[in-house]
């Protein structure tokens, strides 16, 4: 009988891998997960030093959000959004809306260096986010805010805005639109034929010159707030997002957050943007939005955006998109559940002791030879080696001796990543550490 990693091997194809070294190799099947930690088919533990492709908040298996999912099963798995509603995508967006940024109360910035925007309790941009759009995974947050910000200026008169602007280096997702956005020419540029044109600028200077120069056909900046992270966890200068928020105002162009990888605790906070306390005409939820657990996206916007829809039927001022599964019931109480456990087991402030350990740890990285340069922005840590050419695979390889020696993650080039869970306990990060270090000395010299 052929075994699960033949069968693997032999019928699937794996996303961001090349297939050819994939097959040449023993696959690490994973079979259950208990908090931090991960154990595949011949039981072996690891710890998930990158949650899961930055996923995972609370820890795998967390008996609050199995109950939640499980509870909800009893009742319905799923029914449509269009035309209908249900219960857990009603109190999440709630919820949703009373915790996004300017609504919130978790707004105060954790970070000594973040001194200077503290106590500013008034955000840039007055507008408040109140609406909530489901959708399925990052990518599809990322394109219902292309698709609803262009749609707004056509209602209201503003046709020519169309353009978008994005930075240089970022991520988006995936699909077609999102992949437009993107400056990754690794991942982006073979796709171009099918890609829209996007103004790229590289930073304030460069944002402020184009909006300059734009006559008022800018329809939404879109930026990864603090941090990029697929560009390989490189931070923005603080200050940077409030700028561009400035800017947006002042030409009167949307702002788009692109909160995949930053929401729900990972910088410190709740939300990046809370920590230059702005205010986006748009913030997409995705990745830490279940905990985790199930795939369900979120665009929040403003009364603004909304209303601007609203017609009659034969004005056709409807927003025409929606997926099989908009507002999954599973997906939605999972993530009420995650929402809970921030509350209930004070998650963000038992959060701060670990983002002072990993800046003590990533002190230790810089000590290594190899590595160039250690980063940080809250509880994401990256440490870059080299300079290596990419062939070299010097971070694929750093990562899978880390793998032997009981530690998963994934880098990005020469960046490797230190992003557990948030729950993962302070000898786990330790250990991730030292392995990771370990794996840098071994395999890097
Ligand atoms: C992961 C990511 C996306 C895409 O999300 P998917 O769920 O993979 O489609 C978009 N933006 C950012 C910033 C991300 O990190």
């Amino acid at each position: 009988m052929d075994s699960l990693a033949d069968k693997d091997r032999r019928h699937l194809w794996h996303p961001f891998t090349q297939m050819r070294d994939w097959m040449a190799e023993e696959p690490v099947i994973i079979e259950r997960g208990q908090d931090a930690r991960l154990w595949d088919t011949k039981g072996r533990e690891y710890l998930d030093a990158n949650a899961s492709i930055w996923t995972n908040i609370h820890g795998h298996n967390h008996p609050r959000i199995n109950a939640a999912i499980r509870a909800q099963l009893e009742k319905v798995a799923h029914s449509s959004f269009l035309g209908l509603s249900n219960v857990p995508a009603i109190e999440l967006a709630e919820k949703l809306v009373s915790i996004a940024p300017g609504n919130g109360n978790a707004g105060t910035p954790v970070h000594a260096d973040s001194a200077a925007t503290e106590g500013v309790d008034m955000s840039v941009r007055p507008e408040r986010l109140t609406r909530v759009f489901y959708s399925d995974d990052g990518s599809t947050a990322v394109e219902v805010a292309l698709k609803m910000a262009l749609q707004y200026w056509v209602h209201r008169g503003q046709p020519q805005r169309r353009r978008f602007v994005a930075f240089a280096d970022a991520y988006h997702g995936d699909t077609i639109g999102a992949v437009s956005l993107g400056g990754i020419d690794l991942f982006h540029a073979t796709y171009k034929p099918l890609l829209f044109e996007v103004d790229r600028v590289a930073d304030a200077q460069q944002l402020r010159k184009l909006m300059r120069e734009s006559e008022g056909n800018i329809a939404a900046v879109v930026i990864e707030p603090l941090i990029q992270g697929a560009a390989g966890m490189k931070l923005w200068p603080r200050g940077l997002l409030r700028d561009v928020a400035w800017l947006c105002d002042e030409h009167g162009a949307l702002l788009i957050a692109d909160e995949v990888m930053t929401g729900f605790g990972r910088t410190g906070t709740m939300f990046a943007c809370q920590q230059e306390n702005i205010t986006p005409d748009f913030l997409c939820l995705a990745k830490g939005l279940t905990g985790g657990y199930l795939p369900l996206a979120a665009t929040l916007t403003t009364e603004k955006v909304f209303s601007a829809f609203l017609g009659y039927y034969e004005e056709r001022k409807t927003f025409f998109h929606g997926h099989s599964f908009t507002g999954n019931p599973l997906g939605c109480a999972a993530a009420l559940a995650s929402l809970a456990i921030f509350e209930e087991e004070d998650t963000l402030a038992r959060l701060q002791p670990k983002i002072s350990l990993l800046r003590d740890e990533l002190q230790e990285f810089c000590k290594l030879k190899p590595v160039v340069e250690a980063r940080q922005c809250g509880f994401i840590g990256a440490v870059e080696v080299g300079p290596y050419p990419w062939e070299a695979k010097a971070g694929i390889r750093v990562c899978q001796h880390a793998r032997e020696l009981g530690v998963l993650t994934r880098p990005i080039g020469n960046v490797i990543v230190i992003m557990p869970p948030l729950c993962v306990t302070e000898d786990e990060l330790r250990k991730i550490c030292d392995v990771l270090r370990r794996a840098v000395k071994e395999v890097l010299g």
